[in-house]
């Protein structure tokens, strides 16, 4: 496992990830600073969760996922009747991201769900964000070269396309953030600074391949997302680790 070296923007404080837990928190504020989907993918609690919802979808009960992807269609359906109604198409938008944070709890830091108050900033700059996908001509062209990329991959040869896919979401999360700085735009959850932005937006564009590659490529990719810099090499990996692991409660 590569571990990955984070600094808080809030406090300074570095810490490395643990490849355990998908969400790296910081040590001193307990800020979210960075997801791993390769721990993701080895969580027990991910995995019960995958299985509960695969076990719904046999019964028919697919509520959280539908409720999202309708509030997608009806935010495409507004958007084609009324072009001009920004407002109307941000509320449904808006109303996504809340959709969206029920159908896949695991993506979104563990605060979302025991305060609201940091929900709603969840919930207003996730729509903000989509809502600039959807008006924005450079975001627009930036999210249709990302789907071509997408459509592209191949698992023998994926840094062909990963690779200027990380320069596409790079560009995208410069955009946004020039964006958010208009007076306008909610604010960014946790306030971070440009680079953390591009890193965690980096982290969703790309991650989500890593746990069906190879472990040859989980390095290079990790180091579009995050920078060579930021890789912990295998024997610089925390000695505590040990220590830190909770103990195992019974199922
Ligand atoms: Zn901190």
């Amino acid at each position: 496992m590569i571990a990955i070296r984070y600094q808080c923007h809030h406090c300074a404080i570095e810490t490395i990830s643990n490849s355990r837990t998908p969400w790296t928190h910081c040590p001193s504020c307990d800020c979210p600073l960075g997801f791993d989907w390769l721990a993701l993918s080895g969580d027990e609690h991910y995995q019960r969760w995958l299985a509960q919802r695969a076990l719904q979808a046999q019964q028919g009960v697919t509520a959280a996922n539908d409720a999202y992807m309708q509030s997608l269609a009806d935010a495409d359906a507004c958007a084609k009747a009324d072009p001009t109604n920004i407002a109307q198409l941000g509320r449904l938008l808006r109303l996504a991201t809340d959709h969206c944070i029920d159908a896949f709890p695991f993506l979104y830091p563990h605060r979302t769900f025991r305060d609201s108050a940091y929900r709603q900033l969840q919930v207003a700059y996730g729509g903000w964000s989509l809502l600039q996908q959807r008006i924005d001509a450079e975001l627009k062209t930036l999210a249709l070269q990302i789907g071509e990329f997408a459509h592209d991959f191949a698992l023998e040869n994926p840094l062909a396309t990963l690779e200027p896919l990380a320069q596409a979401a790079q560009a995208q999360s410069r955009r946004l953030f020039h964006l958010s700085t208009l007076s306008e735009a909610p604010a960014e959850p946790e306030n971070r600074p440009a680079q953390a932005r591009q890193r965690l937006l980096l982290t969703f564009a790309l991650g989500g391949y890593l746990p069906h590659l190879s472990s040859d490529y989980h390095r290079p990719i990790l180091a579009l997302i995050h920078g060579q810099d930021h890789l912990v090499a295998e024997d610089e990996s925390p000695r505590d680790d040990e220590r830190r692991r909770k103990p195992k409660t019974p199922a």
